[in-house]
């Protein structure tokens, strides 16, 4: 499929020039001057419309499972497609359960089916309840993971202290992801004043040095665990010195901003509207300028929208309940024409837009080679626009499941006239006529990195790494033949393929590689390469009384008398003496029978090593 998209106004965020925008196949093909409609499959000629990457969106609650009544992936993907966004990131919370192990993120793939509108990646969650669960979550597809330093008003996703942040970053750092920090630091001085209708009496309960002393802790934590840390939701403009300088000689540290604190002030804000609670709070005047000048200066890296709904009722909008009322803003769908109308007065160029909109939180996500921007070969993500074009922003507009939002009745400038993604029509002036095409977008985890550095390795090398963890050169050879291999999970099918298919032969080869159960010593002697390996195995056997592994080897030498081979246990996870009782047991099987339930052994052993290979390599 061919597609000809012509504008005076084609906007990358290295460009604008006008012409016609290649499409082909889902992908950019290029920009080219002009093109005769008859040599494509459809052609549009949008006038002076602006064609522009479909924007990215590294943070939004879809609070889908659990609460959703407050969001869905079906309503919150409409809304992103209404707002020319093509891609968004979903937070770790307030979903139920939280995404904070990695099989609470399976159950939200399992939630998301059928219902994207545009493409979706995801967030894990790290809280001090789940730290063990950490490395596994990191290796799960996520695109990072995200943490409070403060309660987050939801018990199951409770803060991090500076001890569990030491513990957790040396695993983010090693998985090599952003951790997200939302970054407020209570230091108990503000618990005492009360909580009024006007706005300002919210916001001295939450000062500027609450943000100030958590991003200047996170610096340090970044530079010290050499970790990728990322400031969510910066409110703050006294930290932005700070942060220019840290950032200079930091550039794992990366920081967004919203497009509340840069469009809304707090002196502006009437009484008792809950609908502008959010945390950090939306602060004066002076702050918000200051933040405009902080994204001018490049020193905020991006803008998204945080859109953060829930149900009507716990805003408290009749009670005017400032106290109490949710925090959070939902604004989804309406990032893009919110941020032109104040940006341009700024002086932002389209170009800009696209670098604070697309490109750069693309980058984030270590997607921009694929999103944010229009250069050849990158996915047809893409928005059509009208800037100059105004429209206030109704109830009856909105896609997202709660009409409610503090912008309604606003007017802005900006209207979304056509939405794709990867070259397919999704959002056409208020019409979803078609979807949902869109996708989940899961990080290509540590594992599949290591799978093809394994793939990419010289067949003897490969076997020689292979034989560690099964010494069987019959199965080492034929194993490595079969690859390249996509998944760990496919590498240990081809495996137990191979490894069932050899001759006894071979089956008894690969027994002489190890060490008897219980004998150090020659445990020892017969690995070299594999010895630690090993010795990990058989932790088991190190703390046990002599006399158990006394019969342990003396059982053994029975064994092998009986059977001619030595006898074979995954030993993971067992005690010597769990280890005994099979032994005995296996005592009375005859040999066919013995040999079978050995051979399955020795799978269960090459498989947790063919693991181990892979972290090693
Ligand atoms: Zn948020």
């Amino acid at each position: 499929m061919k597609i000809a998209l012509q504008s005076k106004n084609i906007v990358g965020s290295s460009f604008h020039k006008e012409g016609t925008l290649l499409i082909e196949d889902g992908k950019i093909k290029g920009i080219v001057d002009s093109i005769s409609p008859d040599q494509v499959d459809i052609f549009e000629d949008f006038g002076d419309a602006l064609i522009m990457p479909g924007l990215v969106d590294t943070h939004v609650h879809v609070n889908e499972p659990g609460r959703t009544d407050w969001e869905g992936f079906r309503t919150a993907t409409q809304a992103a497609a209404a707002g020319g966004i093509t891609t968004i990131v979903d937070m770790p919370l307030n979903c139920l359960p939280v995404t904070t192990t990695k099989k609470n993120f399976d159950i939200k793939l399992e939630a998301i089916k059928g219902k994207l509108y545009v493409n979706v990646g995801f967030w894990g969650g790290v809280t001090p309840l789940d730290l063990k669960d950490l490395p596994e979550l990191l290796d799960s597809g996520v695109m990072g993971v995200k943490s409070f330093l403060i309660d987050s008003g939801i018990p199951e996703f409770p803060p991090m202290t500076k001890e569990d942040l030491n513990e957790a970053m040396p695993f983010i750092s090693k998985a090599d992801l952003p951790y997200l920090i939302h970054a407020e630091l209570d230091d108990g001085k503000t618990k005492d004043l009360e909580i009024n209708k006007n706005y300002e009496s919210f916001l001295k309960t939450r000062p500027r040095n609450w943000e100030n002393d958590a991003i200047t802790l996170m610096g340090s934590l970044s530079e010290k665990h050499s970790c990728k840390v990322h400031i969510v939701h910066l409110s703050s403009s006294d930290i932005l010195p700070y942060l220019k300088e840290q950032k200079e000689k930091n550039p794992l540290l990366t920081v967004e901003t919203c497009p509340h604190y840069l469009v809304l002030a707090s002196e502006k804000i009437p009484p008792g509207k809950t609908l502008f609670k959010c945390c950090p709070p939306i602060r004066e005047e002076n702050n918000r300028e200051a933040l405009w000048n902080g994204v001018k200066e490049g020193i905020v890296d991006f803008i998204v929208s945080d859109h953060s709904p829930c149900t009507p009722n716990l805003k408290l909008m009749e009670q005017e309940d400032l106290e109490r009322a949710w925090g959070g803003i939902s604004s989804l769908q309406f990032s893009l024409p919110l941020v032109w109308t104040e940006g341009r007065n700024q002086g932002l160029s389209p170009s800009d837009l696209v670098s604070l909109l697309c490109s750069k939180p693309a980058k984030l996500i270590g997607l921009d080679k694929q999103k944010g921007d229009l250069l050849p070969g990158m996915d047809a993500d893409i928005v059509v626009w009208r800037p100059d074009k105004q429209f206030t922003i109704t109830k009856e507009k909105i896609l997202f499941k709660n009409k409610i939002t503090p912008y309604e009745g606003r007017t802005v400038n900006g209207l979304i006239e056509k939405t794709y993604l990867g070259g397919k029509l999704i959002y056409e002036n208020g019409l979803m006529p078609f979807g949902p095409f869109g996708k989940s977008i899961l990080k290509e985890t540590q594992k599949e990195m290591k799978i093809k550095k394994f793939n990419g390795l010289e067949n003897s090398d490969a076997i020689k790494e292979a034989f560690k963890c099964c010494s069987s050169q019959k199965w080492a050879e034929n194993l490595i033949k079969r690859r390249p291999f996509i998944t760990f999970q496919e590498m240990v099918k081809k495996s137990e393929d191979v490894w069932f298919k050899l001759s006894s032969e071979d089956w008894l080869e690969a027994f002489k590689g190890h060490a008897k159960i219980g004998d150090l010593e020659s445990l020892q002697k017969k690995y070299n390469q594999t010895k630690s390996w090993s010795h990990g195995e058989q932790n088991g056997v190190k703390e046990t009384p002599l006399s158990v592994l006394k019969e342990l080897k003396e059982l053994n030498d029975v064994y092998e008398e009986k059977y001619g081979f030595i006898f074979i246990v995954c030993a993971t996870g067992k005690s010597a003496e769990e280890m005994l009782e099979i032994l005995k047991k296996r005592l009375h099987n005859d040999r066919s029978d013995e040999l079978k339930i050995a051979i399955s052994e020795q799978n269960k052993i090459t498989n947790i090593r063919l693991e181990k290979l892979l972290w090693e390599l």
